[in-house]
């Protein structure tokens, strides 16, 4: 969705759900290497298991955390998914990168609308509107009337002003393509949406997560009806 969407869902949300999406990826990846060393354990995880995913990428040299505390690449910036593979199959590993390179810039920081980053690498989940439009069931702090913009589910600020994500480059994942009808939505389509329509929308989506109560809360104190 673009600036003239009505509401906004977070980037990693257009398409189909990533857990689902990347843990088949994952498996033909166990698969293989199982294929290979016969006997081997090995589990695959995407956000699906208390595993601190951030700070393993960091020892494995795949970036550092910035002051938004995103895992953020040199290469790619901050906006892909971290999964991981435990296993007792020893291997060779990489090195830390070592370093932080967010140097002087605060952009994330003082883009935020709710002053979620409350220091470095430090995310007030209580602030954040990631937080509060996903997980939070309870309703949403009067306080923070007018600072959501338009975002119903997620929140990309502190990426988008990211100088770091200049290096990001589109997905060729067919998987997470944009679901059409979600595109097509009106505001009206969005505030007047009942149960059997979000589930028929949302059905692959990460958008599910906030259950059809959660997303009209959302909604609702958007356009000011709650
Ligand atoms: S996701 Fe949005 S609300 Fe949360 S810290 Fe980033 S800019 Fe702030
Ligand atoms: S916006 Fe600036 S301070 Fe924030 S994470 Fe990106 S480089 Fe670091």
């Amino acid at each position: 969705m673009d600036d003239t969407s009505p509401y906004l869902v977070s980037a990693y949300a257009y398409g189909n759900d990533y857990h689902e999406v990347i843990h088949e990826k994952l498996n033909v990846l166990i698969q293989k290497l199982k294929d290979q060393v016969p006997g081997i354990t090995i589990r695959g995880f995407v956000d699906s298991a208390p595993v601190l995913e951030r700070a393993w990428a960091t020892l494995a040299g795949l970036g550092w955390i910035g002051k938004n505390s995103m895992l953020i690449s040199k290469r790619n910036g901050s906006y892909f998914f971290i999964s991981e593979l435990v296993t007792d199959l020893v291997l060779e590993y990489d090195k830390p990168m070592g370093g932080n390179y967010c140097g002087d810039c605060s952009r994330c920081m003082d883009a935020c609308p709710t002053q979620a980053i409350t220091d470095l690498r430090v995310v007030d989940a209580n602030r954040c509107i990631s937080y509060l439009t996903i997980e939070n069931k309870g309703e949403i702090n009067p306080d923070f009337k007018g600072k959501y913009d338009k975002w119903i589910f997620g929140c990309d600020i502190c990426q988008q002003v990211c100088p770091w994500n200049r290096y990001a480059s589109p997905h060729d994942e067919p998987a997470f393509a944009p679901l059409a009808n979600l595109r097509e939505l009106t505001a009206t389509d969005w505030e007047e949406m009942g149960p059997e329509q979000f589930k028929s929308i949302f059905r692959k989506s990460a958008v599910k997560r906030a259950k059809f109560a959660g997303l009209k809360r959302n909604i609702d104190f958007l356009s000011g009806t709650r």
